[in-house]
């Protein structure tokens, strides 16, 4: 329970610890496993996931920025830490200090980093992005050897790894995931054509790690798998996964209301009958999206009961039905389990019209966590 706030993340980190082993188990033995826990963790906490992942199997851990890696060697993580992206050039000196892994795709950013690097007396790895078909980040598949090779001569780099991203790896028996794979496949034929060691080469997120070994190569990159959230409806039946987060509130106000009176702002509830409203202290800064308002559940004393009103930045309302128990200091469940009862991350996510990744990100905006 958190002091300050009658709201809160409860986040399960023997959960995260049995995601891990659940996917080391779909590995072969020696394929690495990178945990994601860029955007602090999907929401999650990157630290204590981090630590999480990392004692239980995980090989490294991988971030988006420069600033999410900083965060985690201030923490004290010492384990191997990439990131995903290339790092701005101001960041370059940055990146040899704090020993960070970088992905690189431009020369311009290569030079930046081999000159720092070479400043400070050292050279360190570095992972070339292939971009085979996501048109997101990467030299062209078709490019990837001659931009290999015309790094070699950047004494302050060293190629660790060689990976790629797909697009639509939950899509079963997509053609385009082949496609990519295939293009992947050239590019790596050429690097060794060439005499480049690609080293470890990396291509699987999440949904590719469950459905399709065949491209695990090296080292597989899992962030939503690792929270216990699937990619997509196509992973559930190939891996059991524990979700991690809850989000919880305790009512903070309980009142009876008659007839025609309306709800929060605009009134876009009115009670049918004389009813019962419990007020929570979370809204939509706290990432309960606005567009969920008279749109989603709360569990109450083991109840579903539906939310009532638009949310607000700070609150939010709920009808408690006739026959369930409320009082101020309960605690009510928006993710999670109560009583036997759960509401999971993924049906919040729909009502949102949008994917569980965004959900749980949006948890992080102000809510305390607490770890168990
Ligand atoms: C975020 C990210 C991942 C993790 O994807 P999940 O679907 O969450 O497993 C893997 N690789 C890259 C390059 C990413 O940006």
């Amino acid at each position: 329970m958190t002091p300050l706030r009658s709201a809160w993340v409860e986040v399960d980190l023997g959960a995260i610890a049995r995601n891990v082993s659940a996917l080391k188990a779909l590995l072969q033995p020696g394929t690495m496993l990178m945990a994601v826990v860029k955007a602090d963790g999907y929401g999650h906490g990157a630290e204590e996931v981090g630590r999480a992942a990392l004692s239980s199997g995980a090989d490294r851990l991988g971030v988006a920025t420069v600033e999410e890696a900083t965060r985690l060697r201030a923490a004290g993580i010492l384990a191997p830490l990439q990131l995903l992206s290339e790092p701005p050039i101001a960041a370059a000196s940055l990146v040899v200090e704090e020993a960070l892994i970088p992905t690189v795709f431009t020369r311009a950013t290569a030079v930046a980093l081999s000159q720092a690097a070479e400043r400070a007396g050292t050279s360190i790895p570095f992972h070339l992005k292939v971009d085979t078909g996501m048109n997101r980040i990467g030299v062209d598949a078709q490019d990837a050897a001659e931009f290999a090779l015309s790094l070699q001569e950047l004494s302050g780099l060293q190629l660790e790894g060689v990976f790629t991203h797909f697009a639509a790896a939950e899509v079963i028996g997509d053609w385009e995931f082949e496609r990519q794979l295939e293009r992947f496949q050239s590019a790596l034929e050429a690097l060794k054509a060439n005499r480049v060691d690609p080293g470890i080469v990396h291509a699987a997120n999440s949904a590719a790690a469950i459905l399709h070994p065949e491209s695990h190569f090296g080292m597989v990159r899992c962030g939503i798998s690792v929270y216990g959230l699937h990619p997509g409806e196509s992973t559930h039946s190939a891996i059991d996964l524990e979700p991690a987060m809850s989000v919880k509130a305790r009512v903070v106000n309980v009142r009876r209301i008659g007839m025609g009176d309306g709800v929060s702002y605009g009134h876009t509830f009115r009670a049918a009958a004389p009813t019962t409203i419990a007020t929570l202290p979370l809204g939509y800064a706290d990432g309960v999206h606005r567009v969920l308002s008279n749109n989603m559940r709360v569990l109450i004393d083991g109840e579903r009961c539906p939310q009532v009103g638009r949310v607000c930045m700070d609150m939010l309302m709920v009808e408690v039905p006739r026959g369930t128990e409320v009082r101020v200091g309960d605690e009510a469940v928006l993710v999670g389990r109560q009583a036997g009862q759960e509401l999971r991350l993924d049906e919040l996510a729909e009502a949102a019209g949008t994917i569980n990744y965004e959900m749980a990100c949006a948890f992080s905006m102000r809510l305390e966590r607490v770890f168990r």
